[in-house]
């Protein structure tokens, strides 16, 4: 027997237990295709930190001794699809059986059953061994269920796997702290400053410019500061564990000019490609809050278990139970073009300028300047979801489409009509100005509505209402906002949806 093992981009699971073993007859593929890197228009820095963890992957594969191939980009042989590239292995190296690991896309998903079953061998498909949660396990605890409350999955995830529970009750009695967390930065508070890592990614820049890659963001070629294996992934982590834990849950939700991570862990990428499993996150943040409890109040870490066990298994547990549809939602039937100063962060607008440039030069920004900022706007002002999803699916680099297309088309646009939401993420400059500091260097005035300079949230936030007051009017979350608008004044009314009218004709000057 010869076996052929795929392993994906995204599935660099040392600890999985393929790799227990060293087998003569079992040869491991790895591949760099333009199907990956032209789906979307990629962060350069994503491109990079795929292909150098890949590398990096397959190097420590081969130096505990399993065979190993990689076909880098500019690999000769190179036919930059997964389905020919396979065939041709299979057919020039006689293996006689093929396995893979399932595919957390769906896009991958389809593409491995269709090699699969075009295949002359037979194959075998294993779990990848990261997650809490299987495909189906939130469809089937949901099921009869009208609303998929990430509340409800969370407080399961917490019982089954027995996180942070006394018997069949939250450890503290309480399950949720978001009351105690989400504090604005206190003026001159100076948090702390990120590590970076300093990898060298200069042979897969040149590479991706000798082949055209089309991609946006900058890189520096010899500081790549994301981390590229598990090590790295690991160090990451325990800085977090170590500066940012004891203050993650409190300013979870602050943003401000010039600090583009704050107290957040950025270990998205290295769980996303799977460098680090959710359960070694989880229990070493539990370890390091057991061991410095007057330090790290519970709040902070629960605010981070919940992130992880609860979002990310939810997101993913949406994605399998709802795709493909879901990609496709449209709710709120929006047709607007994402304004071309999303690819440059070129606006007078200092929220958006500042989120969007930061995530240009880092490929990161955190999940409030996703949300109730870059989010936010897009939503307001009507865009497509198809474009919106384009551009989170490219600029970070832990966009892959399960958890990108939930949070962005879900969560962000209110695009699958409140499967994941219970109301829209929206807000004037209010919300904004309470979590940042961007509104006091802003060119708009985030306290006027109408007239020279008003900062545009202000009015495209009663014009996205009033536009869709016969889909969400019936919404008891939002029954507030149609109570203050319907006792406006009309003058009042006409100002606002003429000024909002103003801006979205001008959207790209903003
Ligand atoms: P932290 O704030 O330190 O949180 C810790 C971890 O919790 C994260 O690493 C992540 O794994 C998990 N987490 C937190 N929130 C979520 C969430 N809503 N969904 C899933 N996991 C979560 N996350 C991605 O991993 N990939 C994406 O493509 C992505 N796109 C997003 C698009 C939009 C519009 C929004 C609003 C959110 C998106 N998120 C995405 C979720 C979240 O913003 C990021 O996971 C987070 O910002 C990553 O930074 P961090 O590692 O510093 O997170
Ligand atoms: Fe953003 Fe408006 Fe504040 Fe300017 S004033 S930073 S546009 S919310």
């Amino acid at each position: 027997n010869k076996t052929l093992r795929l392993i994906l981009g995204d599935q660099l699971n040392r600890q999985h237990s393929w790799y227990a073993r060293v087998d003569d007859d079992t040869t491991y593929v790895m591949m760099e295709v333009r199907s990956e890197t032209d789906y979307a228009t990629h962060h350069i820095q994503k491109v990079a930190g795929f292909f150098a963890a890949m590398r990096a992957f397959a190097d420590e594969l081969s130096m505990l001794k399993h065979n190993v191939v990689y076909i880098k980009l500019t690999h000769e042989g190179n036919k930059q699809s997964f389905k020919e590239n396979i065939s041709d292995l299979i057919a020039k190296k006689n293996f006689t059986h093929f396995e893979y690991q399932l595919p957390d896309e769906y896009r991958m998903d389809m593409l491995l059953q269709d090699v699969t079953s075009n295949l002359s061998i037979p194959f075998k498909l294993y779990d990848t061994e990261h997650f809490f949660s299987t495909r189906d396990e939130l469809g089937k605890f949901f099921e009869g269920k009208k609303l998929y409350l990430m509340e409800n999955f969370y407080r399961y995830m917490r019982k089954k796997h027995n996180i942070l529970m006394d018997g069949d009750k939250p450890v503290t009695g309480q399950w949720n702290y978001d009351g105690e967390n989400r504090k604005k930065l206190p003026a001159g508070h100076k948090p702390v400053a990120p590590i970076l890592l300093q990898n060298n990614v200069q042979d897969i820049v040149d590479e991706i410019g000798t082949t055209n890659i089309k991609t946006i963001g900058t890189v520096k070629v010899n500081a790549f500061a994301w981390p590229i294996d598990r090590q790295q992934s690991l160090s990451l982590l325990s800085f977090f564990l170590k500066e940012c834990l004891p203050l993650f849950g409190t300013y979870q939700d602050a943003m401000t000019t010039g600090e583009w991570s704050l107290y957040h862990s950025r270990i998205s990428f290295s769980l996303n490609s799977k460098m680090i499993s959710p359960a070694e996150v989880i229990e070493a943040a539990i370890q390091e809050w057991s061991e410095r409890p007057t330090e790290i109040q519970y709040n902070q870490l629960e605010g981070f278990v919940r992130q992880i066990i609860g979002w990310r298994e939810y997101m993913r547990g949406i994605y399998w139970l709802k795709m493909p549809e879901f990609a496709t939602l449209n709710f709120f039937e929006h047709t607007t073009s994402l304004p071309d100063w999303y690819w440059t962060g070129q606006t007078k607008m200092n929220c958006l300028k500042q989120s969007i440039q930061q995530s240009l030069t880092h490929a990161y920004a955190h999940h409030i300047q996703r949300l109730m900022v870059t989010g936010n706007f897009a939503l307001l002002a009507g865009v497509h979801p198809d474009e919106v999803d384009v551009w989170y699916l490219g600029i970070y680099i832990d966009a892959l489409d399960w958890v990108e297309v939930t949070n962005t088309r879900g969560m962000s646009q209110y695009a699958d009509g409140g499967i994941i939401g219970t109301k829209p993420y929206v807000s004037s400059a209010a919300y904004i100005d309470k979590m940042s500091n961007y509104c006091s260097t802003c060119y708009y005035d985030k306290s006027k509505k109408t007239g020279n300079r008003a900062c545009p949230f202000n009015s495209l936030y009663w014009n996205f209402y009033n536009r869709h007051e016969e889909k969400l009017a019936k919404n008891p979350r939002v029954q507030i906002m149609y109570t203050i608008w319907n006792k406006m004044k009309p003058g009042q009314k006409a100002e606002l949806l003429q000024q909002a009218d103003y801006y979205l004709q001008n959207i790209n000057a903003l």
